[in-house]
This record gives C-alpha cells, structure tokens and sequence, in this order.
C-alpha cells in the first residue's frame, strides 16, 4: 500500500501541533507528534538523574528505553516503558532538556525506524524537525511552519497565563531563541527547511487560514488522486 504522507517542520511555538491535528482531522489522516517522542526520553533520563552532557549514560539509558505510542479517540499518546506519560512531558524543564538530548545520535537513532514505521503503514501527517529533511524524505507534500521569536513567545505566554502559571514574556522568547538555536546548528539532523517544503509564515495567520493553505498545497500535490 502506498501512504500519503504530510511532514511539517518548523521551531519552537510555530503552532504545529495545533495545526497538524486539525489537518489530520480534515483528512482522516493520523498526527504523528515526534516531539512527545523526544520529550518522552527526556523525562527519562531526568527521573534518572542522568545528566544532559553525559552522552555515555545517554546511550547506556537509550537501551533500556521503549517508546511507543497509542491513539486514543485519534490522540496520540505517549508511553514510556510501557506508562502513559503524555500529561507529565509539557514542562519548560522538560523542553529544555529534550533539546539538549536530541543532539545525540543514539537518541535519534532510537526514533527513526518508529516514526518511518509510521509512516509507511499510515497516511500521516508529521511533525518535528527534520521530518522532510531526514525522516520522510519522500513525504509527498513537505510544509516548513515558522513565526517570528516574538509571536511565538507570546502565544506560549498566553498559554500559561491561561493554564494560572506565572510567567516572563522576556524570559520565555529567550528560551525559545536558545531552543531554536540548538535545534538549527546541531550536527545530526538540526532544524533546516527541505529544499522542496512549502514555507508558511504564520506570524499574521490565524490557524484556519494555515490549516487551509496546508490542504491546498497537499491537494496540489496528488492527494486527492488518492481518493
Ligand atoms: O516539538 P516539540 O517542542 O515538542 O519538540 C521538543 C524538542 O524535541 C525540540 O526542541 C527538539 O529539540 C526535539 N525534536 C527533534 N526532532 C524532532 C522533534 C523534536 O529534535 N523531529
């Protein structure tokens, strides 16, 4: 069976997750969220004490780790050894290290054939940050989704105002400009947009305005040859 399948990139706050479940939504398709992968590893290793500049006890715990996912009404979770912890990988403690720990190659290796698996057997829609560069290279339809630092910053803001978490404006665009900067210049697979992605600016876009031009652009692409 040939899948169809839909790969978005793009930093930190970009609006992906909201944009891809909705689009996945539209399509029948399955969201595939890699960055609740990763984020799954990080708070392994936190709950072990490992440190993140140990890439020898990073690799040992890569071994004793099973990272699966379920879906649930067509929302992906997330187990760990076998545990559902999509509710406990949101934290700001658990973003900063998975950044930090998805520059290992052991790391990215234990992903990769999972979310290719994925992929092979379902239409998805995907995203990360190098799923058109490096996990699908063939997706049919490649989108690269940014906004600037500071729109960005300030829809997590909101986020955690709304959710009754104090918080620093200043101090979250920060972050998010360190994130980014990890993810764009590691060695192994960093942050770049595919030569073949569509890129969408969604600084000025609301999320129906994204989720339709994603539709067009895969639509223009051969999806509705698929029937
Ligand atoms: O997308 P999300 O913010 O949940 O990703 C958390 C972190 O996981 C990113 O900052 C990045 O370091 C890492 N990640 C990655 N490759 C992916 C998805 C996420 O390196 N495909």
């Amino acid at each position: 069976m040939t899948t169809y399948n839909i790969a978005i990139d793009g930093p930190a706050g970009a609006g992906k997750s909201t944009i891809a479940r909705k689009a996945a939504e539209k399509l029948g398709f399955i969201y595939v969220d890699t960055g609740a992968m990763y984020r799954a590893m990080a708070l392994y290793l936190l709950r072990k004490g490992i440190d993140r500049n140990d890439e020898k006890a990073i690799e040992a715990a890569c071994r004793e780790m099973e990272i699966s996912l379920q879906y649930c009404d067509n929302v992906q979770q997330v187990l760990l050894n076998g545990e559902n912890v999509s509710g406990l990988i949101r934290t700001e403690e658990v973003s900063s290290m998975t950044s930090s720990i998805s520059v290992y190659g052991p790391v990215r290796r234990k992903l990769l054939e999972l979310q290719r698996e994925l992929a092979r057997t379902r239409n998805v829609i995907m995203d990360g940050r190098d799923i058109g560069t490096c996990v699908l290279p063939d997706a049919q339809t490649k989108i690269y989704l940014t906004a600037s630092s500071h729109v960005r910053a300030l829809r997590r803001f909101k986020e955690l105002e709304e959710k009754g978490q104090m918080c620093n404006l200043e101090e979250i665009e920060q972050d998010i400009i360190e994130r980014d900067y990890r993810d764009m210049h590691r060695d192994i697979a960093p942050l770049k947009q595919a030569a073949d992605a569509l890129v969408i600016d969604s600084s000025q876009m609301t999320i129906g305005q994204v989720v339709e031009a994603i539709l067009e652009a895969a639509g223009k692409r051969g999806l509705e040859d698929k029937g």
